[in-house]
């Protein structure tokens, strides 16, 4: 059987962790920073250095992973560790998967789809841009050239089970498997990209599509897991596929108790469709024959994902510094920490 330093050789599976600067609101609040990044994969949880008052939460503990981004990170430098290792992948027929995973608030749309706030709406710096940027780098190489791929892209959220177009006005869409196993999703749009910019221009009207309608864009998009996916084909057959993930937040255990039914189900949904995952990634660690992807919509989708020779995944946990955000912290830091 494999172990876990073959694992970590292999690169089929790689787990890192983002820690995002604190914020102004933290600042106002005088929240105290209670997470520090030792070294390049080493996140620890710790008492704040000022006296105040402890909670069980706060005993000093210690997590390593393959790599750990400090606050002080570009999106350019976590991608660079991260999900730019996998490009090569897809253009070895294989299929790739990033996600990004943690609590509300903490940095995963950031991270993946770039800088949303305020005023900058820049997707140029997320790793769904970056991605694509070296996508068509490497199309040029003499060695792919060659093979005259073709690249296309889709852009769907998957909501309370549900599965939603952002390409196409949020249709919403079904999802069927065939007698093969081969999951499909019906009617969804694949749209043929020639360059970064055409996949900026996607990304805009996803982005747009996927807030558009919701009082709060943060609170809908914190219950929603958002897929990107470039996909290459060559004379019309897949030859891989990336799937860039921004998952909905994990905090959501406390919707299970919430007196609103449909929060309550959303987050029965969230929980159920994250420990999915988590089981699934651990199955494609351990070259495990059974991948238990049909107990969510996000693992029934991406099942392709999960199975063959040439899958690999990362995973980005963020996590926010303060010592409010301790108890999501150390949940996101556990999940991530279960992959062996
Ligand atoms: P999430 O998608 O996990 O809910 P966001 O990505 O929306 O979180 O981040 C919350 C806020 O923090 C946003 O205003 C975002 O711009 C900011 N932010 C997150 N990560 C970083 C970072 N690494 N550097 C600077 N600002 C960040
Ligand atoms: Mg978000």
């Amino acid at each position: 059987p494999l172990t876990a330093t073959d694992l970590i050789e292999e690169h089929r599976i790689c787990v890192c962790v983002r820690k995002r600067p604190v914020n102004k609101k933290e600042l106002a609040a005088k929240e105290l920073d209670v997470i520090t990044i030792p070294s390049k994969d080493v996140v620890m949880v710790h008492e704040p250095k000022q006296k105040v008052d402890l909670t069980r939460f706060l005993e000093n503990q210690t997590f390593r992973f393959d790599y750990a981004f400090d606050d002080s990170s570009t999106n350019e430098m976590v991608y660079r560790f991260t999900a730019r290792p996998l490009v090569e992948t897809i253009f070895e027929r294989g299929m790739a998967t990033c996600f990004a995973y943690g609590q509300t608030g903490s940095g995963k749309t950031h991270t993946m789809g770039g800088d949303f706030s305020g005023k900058n709406q820049d997707c140029s710096k997320g790793i769904y841009a970056l991605a694509a940027r070296d996508v068509f780098l490497m199309l040029k190489k003499p060695n792919y050239k060659k093979l005259e791929l073709q690249v296309y892209a889709t852009f769907f959220e998957i909501y309370s089970g549900k599965v939603f177009d952002l390409l196409n006005r949020k249709a919403k869409l079904r999802v069927l498997e065939d007698g093969k196993q081969q999951v499909q999703v019906v009617g969804l749009q694949e749209r043929e990209v020639r360059c970064t910019e055409d996949v900026l221009k996607l990304i805009e009207v996803g982005n747009s599509c996927r807030t558009s309608g919701q009082t709060s864009a943060n609170a809908h998009s914190s219950r929603s897991h958002a897929v990107f996916q470039i996909i290459l084909r060559r004379k019309g057959k897949m030859h891989g596929k990336f799937s860039l993930i921004d998952l909905a937040g994990n905090e959501r255990g406390a919707d299970t108790s919430s007196a609103d039914r449909q929060t309550r189900l959303e987050g029965a949904e969230i929980n159920k469709s994250l420990l999915a995952l988590k089981e699934c990634i651990r199955a494609l660690g351990r070259n495990q024959a059974h991948t238990p992807f049909r107990a969510s919509k996000l693992t029934q989708v991406l099942r392709d994902s999960f199975i063959g020779e040439n899958s690999r995944t990362c995973m980005i946990a963020t996590i926010s510094p303060g010592m409010a955000s301790c108890e999501n912290t150390l949940n996101t830091l556990r999940y991530a920490n279960s992959r062996h």
